[in-house]
């Protein structure tokens, strides 16, 4: 339980609620007045120069109470607008009741990693979006806290001591190889393991995780966490393979010439940044968000005492971009001592594809916004480090393909803004090394691995799911991406 003061007096208030409603059978009505349980959040000027977990987490007295607004609607919309179909209603039922273990064990059984999706799914826009409560209510806020509550109950087993890893069958005998060791990749090693055979996962970086890892922050995803579940992944008997990028250390068709593997599930994300191609983008200060959230993350510079990563260091930063990627740099930027932080955007704030609650934590740490523009270039010194960027204005006209409307440059709006670096975070493209190395595997214009619905790509035995087929998306959406592939190699292995 936290010692931060809004979460003492969270627990206390959630305390009296409950004693109050003991014993009673609640109706619909008495379960909409129960009032939403906040989540306790470091303070906003300390948590900004710390790396620490921003959200604290629900105590238990908090996560029963929250429980209990929930209907238990017969319908439950909400499972459908999850994109693994936990039973929600089910965990959260059991949630109400303080059975916690079987909470979990319910949400298990659909998701791998409720400690992680509690933490950073978009819910808003997915199993939360369509709850009864908040249609009632008619605020999407005030809808049951779904993703809250599956992280609690992950956080309350692991501090329980943990889960046993679940019995596994006789060995097939079979050897599948998983490319990436992301959401994607591990979600499909823990199914085919699940399914008695030997699986190995490859990774090219020196620790497991993808993005979780390298990308989002410690202070939204603490690596303990992540850390955590892939121990579990260990459990169920599967080898990580470290610093192995497969089409260089080993090409991929050797996975079955040479080290005999059945089966090849490839995970490798879209981790490839995206620039904006504009003049002086070569300038030093000019750093991809892909790169400064690796330094920080992965290399952990932030961690001066233990690590010596070098990491550039400005005053005034600008982050280009308006997605959780940008937000996650300037957050960065700011606990790595920036002064000023900058979002530019050239749509407004409605438009913008990070979540509200990323883009609300921004503006209370102190990064501020310049909506409706965007970088014409970056201006330097005599040695080409940054010394400004100079911006266009924008209006919003028509809408695009996209169906949000199109920024227009407004003429003769040039003005500049001064910074000492410029973060570029306007979106990633799919791992490119593998297409490249294998002529025969199908990709889109985009360079996204083409699979048929069952994860199947144009070579033989060899699967593909997450950011690498669907371009840059979501954690949940890479997990069932990971597991539909697992699910038809197994059934390619039964009748192998
Ligand atoms: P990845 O997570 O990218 O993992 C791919 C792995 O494959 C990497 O570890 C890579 O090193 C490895 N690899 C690549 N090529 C090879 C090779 N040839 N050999 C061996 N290994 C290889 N999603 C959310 O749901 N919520 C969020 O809040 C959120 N925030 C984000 C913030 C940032 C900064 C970023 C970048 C993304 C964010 N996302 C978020 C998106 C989400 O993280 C991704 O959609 C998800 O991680 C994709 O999973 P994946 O397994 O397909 O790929
Ligand atoms: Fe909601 Fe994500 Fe959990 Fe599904 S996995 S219930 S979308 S938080
Ligand atoms: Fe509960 Fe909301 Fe789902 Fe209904 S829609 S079962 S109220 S979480």
């Amino acid at each position: 339980m936290s010692n931060h003061p809004d979460a003492q007096a969270f627990k206390k208030n959630a305390a009296e609620i409950l004693a109050g409603l003991q014993g009673r059978t609640l109706s619909a009505k008495d379960r909409l007045a129960i009032p939403p349980q906040e989540m306790p959040v470091q303070d906003p000027q300390v948590r900004c120069r710390n790396m620490g977990e921003v959200a604290v987490g629900y105590c238990e007295e908090q996560a029963r109470l929250e429980a209990l607004r929930c209907l238990q609607c017969k319908t439950a919309p909400c499972v459908a607008s999850c994109p693994v179909r936990i039973d929600i209603p089910g965990f959260i039922a059991k949630t109400a009741e303080g059975s916690f273990g079987e909470a979990l064990a319910i949400v298990r059984g659909s998701n791998l990693f409720p400690a992680i999706c509690g933490r950073v799914c978009p819910q808003e826009v997915q199993c939360q979006s369509t709850c009864t409560v908040g249609r009632s209510l008619k605020s999407l806020e005030k809808a049951v806290s779904i993703g809250r509550l599956e992280r609690f109950v992950a956080d309350f087993q692991r501090a329980c001591g943990g889960e046993d890893a679940p019995a596994l069958p006789r060995a097939t005998g079979k050897r599948v190889a998983v490319v990436g060791s992301g959401p994607a990749g591990l979600a499909a090693a823990a199914d085919l393991a699940k399914a008695g055979h030997s699986v190995t996962v490859f990774e090219g970086f020196h620790k497991p995780g993808g993005v979780m890892v390298y990308g989002i922050p410690e202070f939204r995803l603490p690596k303990e966490i992540v850390g955590g579940e892939i121990e579990m992944l260990k459990k169920l008997g599967v080898t990580i393979q470290l610093n192995f990028l497969v089409g260089r250390t080993r090409a991929l068709k050797d996975l079955f010439r040479k080290d005999g593997f059945d089966a090849v599930f490839v995970g490798t994300g879209a981790g490839l940044p995206k620039f904006m191609d504009i003049p002086g983008e070569n300038m030093v200060g000019v750093l991809s968000a892909n790169e400064y959230l690796t330094r920080s993350n992965l290399m952990k510079a932030y961690d001066t005492e233990h690590a010596d990563t070098p990491i550039f260091r400005a005053r005034r930063i600008a982050v280009l971009g308006g997605g959780n990627v940008a937000m996650d740099a300037a957050r960065t930027a700011l606990r790595m001592g920036a002064e000023k932080v900058y979002v530019v955007y050239r749509r407004t704030e409605k438009e913008m594809p990070a979540r509200a609650e990323e883009v609300a934590h921004a503006r209370e740490e102190g990064v501020e916004f310049h909506f409706l523009e965007n970088a014409k270039r970056v201006l330097g010194d005599e040695k080409s480090r940054v010394t400004g960027m100079e911006c266009f204005s924008y209006t919003l006209g028509e809408p695009d393909a996209s169906g949000r409307r199109s920024p227009v440059v407004v003429e003769g709006s040039e003005h500049v803004l001064d910074v000492d670096a410029v973060i570029v975070a306007i979106g990633n493209e799919s791992a490119p090394l593998l297409p490249q190395t294998n002529p025969d595997l199908a990709v889109t214009k985009r360079g996204n691995i083409v699979v048929d619905e069952a994860g199947k790509t144009s070579l033989d035995r060899v699967y593909a799911g997450g950011d690498i087929v669907l371009g840059a998306a979501t954690v949940i959406l890479a997990m069932g991406e990971g597991r539909r592939a697992a699910a038809s190699i197994n059934k390619l292995l039964a009748g192998a």
